[in-house]
């Protein structure tokens, strides 16, 4: 099965990062700040007036190889201002410090940044307008080389696919702009304990990915 990005998600890429604006040359630290500042009253999507607290922007290094991209913040996110420092954020942290991928050398961010009522999954059209707004443009100012999606919101955010994420995760998708390798999200490991080790070995894949370059 030949995986591609959608149309819309690989338009867009493509404008961001072959049409230069007066920004595209400052440090991607400085284009991070000017994002997060920008969008840090957004209301462009129905999760904006919904309850949330605040807007959960990414975090980690402006200059990280790899991005790890959830869902959508949840109660504590919220309340904290921080993606992934939830139960299952916590579990996935653990998992990945001890393969060295710890959150100063990584970035990690979710697809909506606003926490969906009852933890709601986002919507399509929230996650798609708050990945145009957002996240396609932290990704056009880091540069990773590699995208990895953290369970089915994320992947099909990026990807067209017809078959289940078990069916496709731990592959490694080369595209124009970057990889991406699917694998399950934490919050199905808390439920599914014994997948951890299968998100496990899809880390290690990433890392050799990351070391063979
Ligand atoms: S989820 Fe994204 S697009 Fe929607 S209001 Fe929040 S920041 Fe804006």
């Amino acid at each position: 099965m030949t995986l591609s990005l959608k149309p819309e998600v690989a338009a867009r890429l493509k404008q961001l990062f072959t049409h230069p604006n007066e920004h595209q040359n400052a440090p991607p630290g400085d284009r991070l700040k000017r994002l997060y500042e920008y969008y840090k009253s957004c209301r462009r999507c129905p999760l904006g007036t919904q309850g949330r607290s605040q807007v959960v922007f990414g975090e980690g290094c402006p200059t990280a190889p790899a991005i790890f991209i959830g869902e959508a913040p949840g109660r504590e996110e919220d309340t904290l201002g921080r993606p992934f420092v939830g139960r299952s954020g916590r579990l996935l942290t653990g998992m990945m410090d001890g393969l060295g991928l710890t959150r100063d050398k990584i970035y990690i961010a979710n697809t909506a940044r606003c926490r969906p009522p009852e933890n709601r999954q986002p919507l399509p059209q929230e996650s798609s307008t708050c990945i145009s707004l957002l996240l396609l443009r932290e990704i056009s100012a880091i540069k990773p080389r590699i995208i990895c999606t953290l369970g089915a919101t994320a992947t099909n955010a990026f990807l067209d696919y017809s078959k289940s994420l078990s069916s496709i995760r731990g592959q490694i998708i080369q595209t124009e702009y970057f990889a991406i390798m699917p694998t399950y999200h934490p919050a199905y490991l808390l439920r599914n304990p014994p997948a951890k080790d299968t998100v496990i070995a899809d880390f290690v894949r990433l890392i050799a990915f990351l070391d063979a370059k």
